[in-house]
C-alpha cells in the first residue's frame, strides 16, 4: 500500500514534492448517468496498461481528472522520476484520455506550489503562460494571485517571455481539496472512449494498410478488439502471418490482452475455384471469411465484425459487391474506413505505426487464384449457388476450430 500523506501534517506540509501522472478525459466526461461505469472501466485499463511494468500504482478520480501515483514517489529521487515517466508514456496510448500530463504534487501551500511552478518551467525555454485554479476557495491566495507571483518569478529566474496568446509553455496549476497539482501541457491523449465500453469486436486483419486502421479506429470507439487473420497456407509462405503477428502487437499498446487467430486459408480457397467462383472467386473468399469471422465471434462472444473496406479502393468494395458481403453473415459488420481516402489511411498507419509493417512484403492469400476479371456487381443467388456446392457454413465452422491463437506479449 501507499503511504497516504496528509498535506495538513506539518512535518510534512512544505516538504511534499510527489511526481506524478495526471489525465485530463476525453468525452466520457459528457456521459452523464454513466459516467461511474465508464470511469471505472478506464481506472482498469490505466492498471493494465502499466501492469507488465511491475510499478505499483495508484489511481485516484478527482473532480475531473485522473492521478496516478507510484508508491513512494513522494519520497522523490530519481528512481521515482523515472517511473513517473515511463507510466505518463504508457498512458498517451490509453483510450479515452484527452491528455496526459506529468505533474508535481506538493503541499497545499502557497509558497510550495510558487516554488514547484517556478521548478518546472526551468527545462520549457521560450514564452510562457501561467494557467491557475482553485478548486478550494479557501486557499488563501487568489488565481490571479499565484498566476502573477509564479509569472514574475520565472522572468527573473529564467528571463522567459511571457506570451498569453501563443505560449510555448503553459505551466498549470490546480489548487485541489488536499493538495496543489502543477504541470505543463504535456502529451495529447488518443481520445475516444474507454475499450471496452462498447463492447467486443473481431477484426478480419490481412497483412495491409487498411485493416490495423480499421481497428484502431474502432478501439477507439470503445471496441475491445480480437483478431482474425486469413493466410494463403498451404499454398504461400507464411510472411502474412507474421506480418498480422507484429500489427497485432503494435495495436496491442492501445488495449492490452489483445488475442490473434490465425485460418490456413488456401486449401479453401482452391475448393471455391474448383466449385468454378469464376469471376466471383474474390467476393466468394471475402464472404467465406466473414462466415469463418462470425463462426468465431460467436465463440469469443464477439457481437460485431470489422473490416478495412473503403468505398470502391477495390473491386471487392463496389457497393453491390459490399451489399453480397453483408448478405453472408447476420453479425454486423463495421467499416469504420468506409469513407476515408486511400491518402488519409496511410497518414494514420504512419502516425499509430503499423504502415511500416503493412508495407512488409508478403503473398497475401487474396493474391493467389484471381480470376482475370473481377465481378464488381456479384448476384447474391449466385453466391449463394457456389456456396451451397462446398457447405460454406460447415468450411467456416470447421476453419474457425482449426484457427491458431496467438497472444502477442509485449518486450
Ligand atoms: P487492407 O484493407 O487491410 O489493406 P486490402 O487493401 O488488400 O487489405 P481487401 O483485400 O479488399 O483490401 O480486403 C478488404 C478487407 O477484407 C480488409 O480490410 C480486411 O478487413 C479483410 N481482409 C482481406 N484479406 C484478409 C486476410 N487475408 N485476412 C483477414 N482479413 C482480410
Ligand atoms: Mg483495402
Amino acid at each position: 500500500m501507499l503511504p497516504d500523506v496528509q498535506p495538513a501534517d506539518p512535518d510534512t506540509a512544505g516538504q511534499l514534492r510527489e511526481p506524478c501522472v495526471l489525465l485530463k478525459l476525453g468525452e466520457i466526461v459528457l456521459k452523464g448517468r454513466n459516467r461511474q461505469q465508464f470511469e471505472r472501466l478506464l481506472h482498469e485499463n490505466i492498471r493494465r496498461a502499466v501492469r507488465d511494468l511491475g510499478i505499483e500504482v495508484r489511481v485516484w478520480q478527482r473532480e475531473g481528472v485522473i492521478v496516478v501515483r507510484v508508491a513512494g514517489a513522494d519520497r522523490g529521487g530519481l528512481l521515482a522520476e523515472s517511473a513517473v515517466d515511463l507510466i505518463a508514456e504508457r498512458l498517451t496510448y490509453v483510450m479515452g484520455l484527452a491528455r496526459v500530463c506529468r505533474a508535481i504534487r506538493v503541499a497545499k501551500d502557497p509558497e510550495a506550489a510558487i516554488c514547484a511552478a517556478v521548478a518546472l518551467a526551468a527545462g520549457c525555454p521560450g514564452s510562457f503562460a501561467v494557467r491557475a485554479r482553485r478548486r478550494d476557495k479557501r486557499f488563501p491566495v487568489t488565481s490571479a494571485e499565484l498566476a502573477i507571483e509564479i509569472g514574475s518569478r520565472i522572468q527573473q529566474e529564467y528571463g522567459y517571455q511571457v506570451d498569453l496568446r501563443a505560449p510555448d509553455t503553459t505551466v498549470f496549476v490546480e489548487v485541489d481539496q488536499r493538495e496543489v497539482f502543477v504541470f505543463t501541457q504535456g502529451w495529447p491523449g488518443q481520445g475516444g472512449l474507454p475499450v471496452g465500453m462498447s463492447g467486443r469486436g473481431l477484426v478480419l486483419m490481412s497483412g495491409g494498410i487498411d485493416s490495423p486502421v480499421a481497428a484502431y479506429r474502432m478501439m477507439r470507439r470503445g471496441l475491445r478488439c480480437h483478431f482474425l487473420h486469413f493466410s494463403g497456407m498451404p499454398l504461400t509462405g507464411p510472411e502474412s502471418v507474421y506480418k498480422a503477428y507484429g500489427l497485432t502487437r503494435q495495436l496491442d499498446r492501445y488495449q492490452t490482452g489483445s488475442r490473434l487467430f490465425v485460418v490456413a486459408f488456401g486449401s479453401a480457397q482452391r475448393l471455391l475455384a474448383t466449385s468454378g467462383a469464376g469471376r466471383l472467386q474474390i467476393v466468394a473468399q471475402r464472404r467465406l471469411m466473414l462466415k469463418t469471422g462470425a463462426a468465431l465471434a460467436r465463440r469469443l462472444r464477439a457481437a460485431a465484425l470489422v473490416t478495412g473496406d473503403s468505398l470502391g479502393q477495390v473491386a471487392s468494395q463496389t457497393l453491390t459487391n459490399i451489399t453480397a458481403l453483408d448478405d453472408a453473415v447476420s453479425l454486423p459488420i463495421l467499416r469504420p474506413l468506409i469513407g476515408l481516402d486511400k491518402s488519409e489511411i496511410m497518414a494514420e498507419a504512419r502516425r499509430i505505426a503499423t504502415l511500416a509493417i503493412s508495407e512488409l512484403p508478403d503473398q497475401d492469400c487474396c493474391s493467389l487464384l484471381t480470376p482475370r476479371q473481377v465481378e464488381t456487381k456479384a448476384r447474391i443467388e449466385d453466391l449463394r449457388k457456389i456456396e451451397a456446392r462446398l457447405d460454406a457454413d460447415d468450411l467456416a465452422e470447421e476453419l474457425a476450430a482449426a484457427a491458431q491463437e496467438y497472444s502477442p506479449e509485449r518486450t
